[in-house]
């Protein structure tokens, strides 16, 4: 087969990799994907009433790195979006009678669920100071119950935080590493956006448009339906491979333990609303911190960049623990066994005598937002350029 490199997935990892590489060398790329789609879970499509779905859940763009910015707004076209959160709270004594209240925990939080008096900084401090006066977990924090009690108190941690993470991860927060509920921001002040990044953009076309125009170059091919390790005897020629599949996938053969991810499953309802501007719910997001419903959040996707349709999708999204791999589960023992796939993929590259870069959140066992997977393959691509091995192995 007359490839250079071959890229085992159409995600960002992947799709930039191989935009670099076309860009910039005389190559001739190979992308392949067992799904039938590019995109990875970034991919979309407009479904029959017109509103734009993510297959795999919202994906909202923010960053507060330039050089992504200045790299991924060449593809598609893009349009600023401030992504906003409400959750839905139940009062503790049983009652119906909920209230919408913002996340990231912010002033309008303490005023619509604790304290109407909390009006600034000052205010704030002095509210959550008291809130978490009794608390005296010893930093590091052990879990993520501990960074959360410590920073909200047990009130907002109850309320917000310890069913939901008990349903996403099926695991309680004591039984989590800090840094998943150590992810969620407070806000001493009134900005209830979920993200605070200079940067957020939501692409008009799409993220499978943005895909479309990465990979749309004559060096380019994109095979899809194509899983490497059914098809990897075809690529054996090719002396260079990225691979942004899950790693103990890759190393399936070696019998070690598999590492544990969460899954999603998505159950979707659409409603005729008539006016091709109303909407169902409050916000795009409605997260569902209580155990009264058995899933985490529910998306309309009709709000993004307020698109017009004379229906609405709604989308519930549970959590499971079989099907694609989303969300890496970080514990102890991931951690540890994740270390020794990386020892394995350090000496791959020897083993198979041919280049094999590991990239992206599954082969890096990582949690990464779109604009990390973005900046860690220019990030590869720089080190590559300095180390001249674009010459030397490509
Ligand atoms: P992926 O997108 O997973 O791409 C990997 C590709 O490799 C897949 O298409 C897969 O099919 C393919 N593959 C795997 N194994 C094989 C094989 N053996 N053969 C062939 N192909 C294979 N980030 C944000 O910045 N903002 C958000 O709002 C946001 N929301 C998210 C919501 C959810 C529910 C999830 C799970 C993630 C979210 N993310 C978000 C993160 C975002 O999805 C990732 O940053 C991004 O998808 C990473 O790209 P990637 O290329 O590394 O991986
Ligand atoms: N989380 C929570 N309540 C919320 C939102 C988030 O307990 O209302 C916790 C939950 O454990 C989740 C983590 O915070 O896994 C990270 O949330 P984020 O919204 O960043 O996760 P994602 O969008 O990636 O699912």
């Amino acid at each position: 087969m007359n490839v250079d490199t071959l890229i085992v997935g159409a995600g960002f990892s992947g799709a930039v990799i191989a935009r670099l590489l076309a860009e910039n060398t005389k190559q001739k790329i190979m992308v392949i994907d067992s799904r039938d789609h590019i995109g990875g879970n970034c991919y979309d499509y407009v479904n029959q009433y017109g509103i734009r779905i993510s297959k795999y859940g919202a994906h909202l763009f923010h960053t507060t790195r330039q050089d992504v910015w200045n790299f991924i707004s060449a593809f598609g076209s893009w349009e600023p979006w401030e992504h906003k959160v409400l959750a839905k709270i139940y009062p503790r004594d049983g009652s119906d009678d909920f209230a919408y209240a913002p996340v990231p925990i912010c002033i309008q939080t303490i005023q619509k669920l604790y304290d109407s008096s909390v009006q600034n900084e000052e205010d704030m401090r002095r509210w959550l100071a008291e809130e978490t006066r009794s608390i005296k977990f010893q930093t590091p924090y052990k879990n993520s119950m501990e960074s959360a009690v410590a920073r909200f108190g047990h009130r907002i941690y109850n309320d917000f935080f310890h069913s939901y993470t008990l349903k996403q991860w099926e695991k309680s927060p004591e039984e989590l590493d800090a840094s998943v509920l150590e992810r969620i921001p407070l806000r001493y002040n009134k900005d209830d956006r979920y993200f605070t990044d200079p940067i957020q953009m939501l692409p008009s076309c799409g993220y499978t448009g943005v895909f479309k125009d990465l990979l749309n170059h004559p060096q380019i091919e994109v095979r899809l339906n194509t899983d490497y390790f059914q098809e990897r005897h075809c690529f054996n020629g090719v002396n260079f491979t990225v691979f942004t599949g899950p790693i103990d996938g890759y190393f399936a053969s070696r019998g070690l333990d598999r590492l544990e991810y969460r899954s999603l499953r998505f159950e979707e309802d659409t409603f005729e609303m008539g006016d091709k501007d109303t909407v169902m719910q409050p916000a795009s997001v409605v997260n569902e911190p209580s155990m009264r419903v058995p899933y985490t959040r529910t998306v309309e996707f009709k709000q993004f960049l307020n698109q017009r349709s004379t229906h609405t999708t709604l989308v519930r999204e549970y959590s499971a623990s079989n099907g694609d791999p989303y969300y890496p589960v970080p514990n102890e023992r991931n951690t540890k066994l994740y270390a020794t796939y990386q020892q394995l993929a350090e000496r791959e590259t020897e083993a198979e005598r041919r280049t094999v870069l590991f990239l992206g959140r599954l082969a890096n066992y990582k949690y990464l937002n779109m604009d990390q997977a973005i900046g860690n393959a220019l990030d590869h691509w720089q080190k590559w350029t300095k180390d001249d091995m674009i010459k030397t192995h490509v």
